[in-house]
């Protein structure tokens, strides 16, 4: 039999803790808990509540509850004023990590360096043919 002592500091109070489902300590995983069914008792009276509105009715920093958000412990499909924020530009965001602008952008530049990356393969194609038929 080994006994392993293993143990982990707690992101959010520092403290020493034994591992166990969540990335925290349980008394902070407790008040996390305790937090997130504050913000869904006050979106369950009014679910068209925002970010701003709810982190302030729920007395939680807004980036806690984009974290949220972002991790899928708040769902936003019932609640249609909720949103993540882009990665890139911080706009809100209700699908994903980055908003449409962004993403749109972003998928323009990998078409674009794919596009690059296919035309170069094309031309060492010629290339290689030119070579093979003599
Ligand atoms: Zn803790
Ligand atoms: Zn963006």
């Amino acid at each position: 039999m080994s006994l392993s002592l293993q143990v982990e500091v707690c992101p959010g109070c520092g403290n020493l803790y034994q591992p166990n489902a969540y990335p925290l300590c349980p008394s902070c995983s407790m008040q996390e808990h305790e937090q997130i069914a504050t913000i869904e008792r006050h979106l369950r009276r009014n679910r068209f509540l925002n970010n701003d509105e709810v982190a302030e009715l729920a007395a939680i920093p807004k980036e806690k509850l984009r974290t949220w958000i972002r991790k899928g412990r708040i769902k936003l499909y019932d609640y249609p004023n909720l949103a993540d924020s882009c990665d890139l530009c911080g706009e809100p965001t209700r699908q994903g990590k980055l908003c449409v602008d962004c993403s749109t952008r972003i998928r323009a530049d990998i078409r674009q360096a794919f596009e690059a990356d296919r035309r170069k393969k094309e031309r060492a194609q010629t290339v290689h043919s030119y070579f093979s038929r003599r």
